[in-house]
C-alpha cells in the first residue's frame, strides 16, 4: 500500500552524508526542507543539488521547499557565556545595548522597536517559553522587565509576545536576499515566516516572481494575527504550514491542537495544502524510538487530513533521522487505513465553479464507490489532482505530466504520486492505452484492474481537463 500522506524532512548537519541521505530517500521523504535560518547560502545550494541527486538515482521525485528566517526576534550575545536568571530578578532588554555584550542585567535585542511595541504588563517569552518576563517598563531603548519563570539564557534566543502583536514586517532584508537564493535553488517551495496578512503572502510571490522563481507560496501560521486573518492568507498562498513552534509561543500550547485541527479543515474546504510542523517526532532527536504521545500526534495529524507531516531537527541535527523517517511512515500508514479518512462527505453540498473541479468531483466520488485501483490524471499544471485530493480516498491519484516542474510540486499533495509522462498521440484509444501501461510498467495496476483517467481534449492546455474514463486494463480499446 501507498502512503498518502506526504514527509517533510529538513536537512542539515546531519544529513550531510549522501549515504544518510540515501537512506532517509528509501525511508520515504517526500520534500526536503532547508532551513535558512541557519547555514551559509552555499552550504544550501549543495544541499539541494545533492538530494536531487540521490532522488534522481532512485527514480524519484522529491520536492524543495526553501524556508525563510522572517523576523525571528532575538536576544544578542553574552560576554562571558550563558546567565542565570532567577525568579524575581530584573532583566533587561535594550534595543541599544550591543549585541554581543549582554550581561546578567542587560542584553541587546535584534529588534530595534521592541520598546514601542510593549507596554507595561505584557508577557514576552524567551527561548521558546522556556524562561518568562514581564515587562514592568520602558525607559528610551530600554523594555525592564522581571523575571517570572527563571532559568539559563544563552546567546540568540526568540523573544515572543504572548497574544503576539509586534509589529515586525514578515519579510526582512535578509529574506529579500535569501529569495534571491532560492530561485538559484529552483525552490519548488517557498516558506514565508511569521505571515501576518495576506498582503505579506502576496509581496512575497512578487518579490518570488520578480527574482525569477516559480515555486508555491508556503504561508506559515505563527503569529496569532495570522490565526485571525486565516482565511485570506490560505487563499492568497498555495499552501500553508501549522508552524506550531512559534505559534504555541505566541497563543498559548493548548490553543494549538484546536487550531490545528481548523487550519487543516479550512485549508482543505480552500483547496490548499496544508504542512503540520515541529516537534511531531522531537524526542527521537535523542532517541531511536518515539514516544506514545508522538506517534499520537502524527496519527491525529494524518486523521485531521493533512497533506504534510514535517521533521525539523529530528532529520536536521538528531542522532536518528533515519529512524524519525521510518517512523512518520509506519505511523502515517497505519492511521490512513482508518475509515473516516479512506471516504469522505467532503465538498458534497458545495456547487462546482470549474469544469475541471466538477470531473475532479466526479472522479472522486467514482472511484470512492466503485472498485477502482487507481486514478490517472494527465495534467499540465497539477491543479485536477490537487481538486482530486483534498476528497478522503484510498485510490492512488498519479499526476502524468511531462513537466518536471509539476512532477515536484506534487509531491506535497496528499495521496497524489507524479509521473513523467509524454503526450505523442492526439488518438484518444491510444493515449489511454499508453497510460495504463504506464501504471502496469510500475507494477501499480495488473490485467482487468478498472482504472480511472482524466484528460483535457486539447492536451497541453492548462485548467483543459473536460474528461473522465473509466477503463479497464487491457480492456477493449476504445475510448
Ligand atoms: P521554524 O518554524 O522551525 O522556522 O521556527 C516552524 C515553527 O515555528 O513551528
Ligand atoms: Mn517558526
Amino acid at each position: 500500500m501507498l502512503r498518502r500522506t506526504k514527509i517533510v524532512a529538513t536537512l542539515g548537519p546531519a544529513t550531510e552524508d549522501p549515504k544518510v541521505l540515501d537512506k532517509l530517500i528509501e525511508a520515504g521523504v517526500d520534500v526536503v526542507r532547508l532551513n535558512l535560518s541557519h547555514d551559509l547560502p552555499e552550504v544550501h545550494m549543495k544541499r539541494a543539488e545533492t538530494a536531487r541527486e540521490r532522488a534522481k538515482a532512485y527514480g524519484r521525485e522529491v520536492g524543495v521547499l526553501v524556508d525563510l528566517q522572517g523576523p525571528k526576534i532575538r536576544t544578542g550575545k553574552f560576554k562571558g557565556g550563558p546567565v542565570t536568571l532567577q525568579e524575581g530578578d530584573t532583566f533587561i532588554l535594550d534595543a541599544d545595548h550591543p549585541l554581543h555584550a549582554g550581561t546578567r542585567e542587560r542584553v541587546g535585542v535584534t529588534y530595534k522597536t521592541l520598546p514601542q511595541d510593549v507596554a507595561r504588563g505584557d508577557t514576552l517569552l524567551l527561548d521558546d517559553g522556556h524562561l518568562v518576563l514581564w515587562v514592568d517598563k520602558i525607559e528610551a531603548s530600554a523594555v525592564i522587565c522581571r523575571v517570572v519563570v527563571g532559568g539559563e539564557l544563552s546567546d540568540n534566543k526568540g523573544i515572543n509576545r504572548q497574544g503576539g502583536g509586534l509589529s515586525a514586517k514578515a519579510l526582512t532584508d535578509k529574506d529579500r536576499k535569501d529569495i534571491e537564493v532560492a530561485v538559484a535553488i529552483k525552490a519548488d517551495y517557498l516558506a514565508i515566516s511569521f505571515v501576518r496578512t495576506a498582503e505579506d503572502v502576496n509581496e512575497a510571490r512578487q518579490l518570488l516572481r520578480a527574482a525569477g522563481g516559480h515555486g508555491g507560496i508556503v504561508a506559515k501560521i505563527e503569529r496569532a494575527e495570522a490565526v485571525e486573518n486565516a482565511e485570506s492568507i490560505i487563499d492568497a498562498a498555495d499552501a500553508i504550514m501549522v508552524a506550531r513552534g512559534d505559534l504555541g509561543v505566541e497563543i498559548g500550547d493548548a490553543a494549538v491542537p484546536p487550531i490545528q485541527k481548523r487550519l487543516i479543515r479550512l485549508a482543505r474546504t480552500r483547496n490548499k495544502v496544508v504542512i503540520t510542523a515541529t516537534q511531531m517526532m522531537e524526542s527521537m532527536i535523542e532517541s531511536a524510538i518515539p514516544t506514545r504521545a508522538e506517534v499520537s500526534d502524527v496519527a491525529n495529524a494524518v486523521l485531521d487530513g493533512t497533506d504534510a507531516v514535517m521533521l525539523s531537527a529530528e532529520t536536521a541535527k538528531g542522532k536518528h533521522p533515519v529512524a524519525a523517517v521510518s517512523a512518520m511512515d509506519r505511523v502515517c500508514r497505519v492511521a490512513e487505513q482508518e475509515r473516516e479518512v479512506v471516504r469522505s462527505r467532503h465538498r458534497e453540498d458545495l456547487a462546482f465553479t470549474r469544469v475541471d473541479e466538477a470531473i475532479a468531483m466526479a472522479t472522486m466520488y467514482t472511484a470512492n464507490h466503485l472498485a477502482v485501483k487507481a486514478i490517472a490524471a494527465l495534467t499540465e499544471s497539477g491543479a485536477t489532482p490537487l481538486w482530486m485530493s483534498r476528497i478522503s480516498s484510498g485510490v492512488p491519484i498519479y499526476a502524468l505530466t511531462s513537466h518536471a516542474e509539476t512532477r515536484r510540486k506534487v509531491t506535497l499533495y496528499r495521496g497524489v504520486y507524479p509521473i513523467a509522462f509524454e503526450i505523442t498521440t492526439s488518438d484518444h484509444a491510444t493515449l489511454n492505452r499508453e497510460a495504463m501501461d504506464e501504471l502496469r510498467r510500475r507494477g501499480t495496476v495488473r490485467e482487468g484492474d478498472l482504472v480511472i483517467i482524466t484528460k483535457g481534449d486539447l492536451t497541453g492546455v492548462l485548467g483543459g481537463t473536460n474528461a473522465m474514463k473509466i477503463a479497464i486494463v487491457g480492456g477493449q480499446r476504445d475510448s
